[in-house]
């Protein structure tokens, strides 16, 4: 066994250490770092140097594709992003990361020109399809393969013909519905399992078409893509949007993603109330298993939110009401489960042919650093079992009466 320590002294080598004996050896960084990543991508070569010895650069190996995964970004190589061998070098970017906007009104006239798309937001998690060695092959956000999505994702949707015509898209969307294995939540036009195709980029420079293109091009395939809600002047946007905002919460929906009709200026993201709460609740069930900057900005949009709505008092009082509700309420009821020696475990849901596929799916979380196993496999039914490991120690913790 051996890890690289990440420490350089000159640019040619770096630093392996043997985790059996402890011992540091030198070794020549590999030829494809030095010679061929600059020539693939437009960062800088010290640059590229630097992240590999650091170990944000990877070589990945696994479900059949070789590559090199960006942990990190890397000058303007987004995270996430993969540059796969294969017959030929393949490389697909990272999705780019959305910002948020606290205050509609102000923002979007600052950010964007004289029209916006709105697109309704989905609430699921993000997947990369691609083709890469003929293979129609799903990345989830940090560039990792996911054996389930890529093989659930030609189920739900035909690609196969869009794929021919445009082997050199990435099709960009959000795998949803009650039974997923990231991020569940129950749509009633999805129910289990389903996509939505929100961007479709191409491979390589990450250019995206335009809202327009996507659309037509989508729908010339038949394939599903998110709700649009429209084109909508600069001027009436925040408002229009405060009202769809206000609609989408009610029928408990995340939100919408704002974007230049054009797909030159970068989206905004703006979210529901519910969602908010909705994110709370789940974060609060795990208290000690979220960074406190989780929960920090989703208040954060609460307030904000209030202010732009220009909520009365009592409108305040009933979303003080709803947001301690979402924190407390969970909260108590995981203290209390971990006083009856119970575990703050989750129970994930996934379709599975058999016991392997499924122990397959546990490691893949596992490599992601998720504690999971297979808890049970019943005709083609597997629920893995996710632990949730720091909120059961620490309370249990207290509850024993250690300090805070
Ligand atoms: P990010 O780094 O993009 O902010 P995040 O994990 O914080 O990631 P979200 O707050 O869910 O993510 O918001 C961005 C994500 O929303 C995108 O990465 C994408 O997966 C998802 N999404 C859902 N619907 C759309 C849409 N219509 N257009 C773009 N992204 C969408
Ligand atoms: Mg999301």
């Amino acid at each position: 066994m051996q890890t690289c320590v990440g420490k350089t002294n000159s640019h040619k080598t770096f630093f392996f250490k043997c985790t059996s004996c402890n011992q540091s050896y030198e070794t020549p960084l590999p030829s494809f770092i030095i010679e061929e990543l600059p020539k693939l991508v437009d960062v800088e070569p010290y640059k590229l140097r630097r992240s590999f010895e650091n170990g944000n650069i990877k070589f990945y190996n696994n479900h059949g594709i070789k590559a090199l995964q960006f942990r990190k970004s890397v000058g303007n190589i987004e995270a996430g992003s993969m540059i796969c061998f294969g017959d030929k070098i393949e490389i697909i970017r990272g999705f780019p990361k959305i910002r948020r906007t606290l205050m509609l009104y102000p923002s979007l006239k600052i950010h964007f020109k004289d029209e916006v798309a709105v697109e309704e937001k989905m609430n699921g998690y993000n997947v990369r399809i691609a083709l890469i060695n003929s293979k129609i092959i799903a990345f989830t956000r940090g560039g990792f393969i996911c054996p389930y999505t890529t093989k659930k994702a030609p189920e739900i949707m035909d690609m196969s013909a869009f794929f021919i015509d445009h082997p050199e898209l990435v099709i960009c969307g959000e795998m949803v519905g009650s039974e997923n294995p990231y991020v569940t939540h129950s749509y009633r036009e999805i129910g289990k399992l389903g996509f939505r195709i929100f961007d479709l980029r191409e491979k390589g420079s990450n250019k995206a078409l335009s809202v327009k293109d996507k659309i037509k091009l989508l729908e010339s395939y038949n394939l599903p893509r998110v709700n649009f809600f429209g084109l909508l002047k600069i001027d009436e946007a925040p408002e229009r949007i405060l009202e769809l905002i206000h609609q989408l919460g009610n029928e408990d929906r995340e939100g919408v993603v704002i974007k230049d009709p054009a797909m030159i200026i970068e989206p905004i993201k703006y979210t529901s109330s519910q969602a908010h709460n909705g994110e709370l609740e789940y974060a609060f069930t795990y208290p000690f298993d979220f960074g406190r900057a989780f929960f920090f900005s989703r208040v954060i949009r609460e307030g904000f939110q209030a202010y732009e709505l220009n909520e009365t008092e009592d409108e305040i009082s009933s979303r003080a009401h709803k947001l301690g509700e979402s924190i407390l309420f969970p909260m108590i009821n995981t203290i209390k489960e971990i006083a009856k020696d119970n575990h703050a475990s989750e129970d994930i849901l996934i379709h599975a042919d058999d016991l392997k596929e499924a122990e397959n799916f546990a490691r893949h979380l596992r490599d992601l650093g998720v504690v999971a196993t297979v808890h049970s496999f019943n005709e083609g039914k597997a629920i893995i079992r996710r632990e949730h490991q720091s909120t059961s120690d620490r309370i249990s913790n207290f509850l024993r009466g250690g300090l805070y």
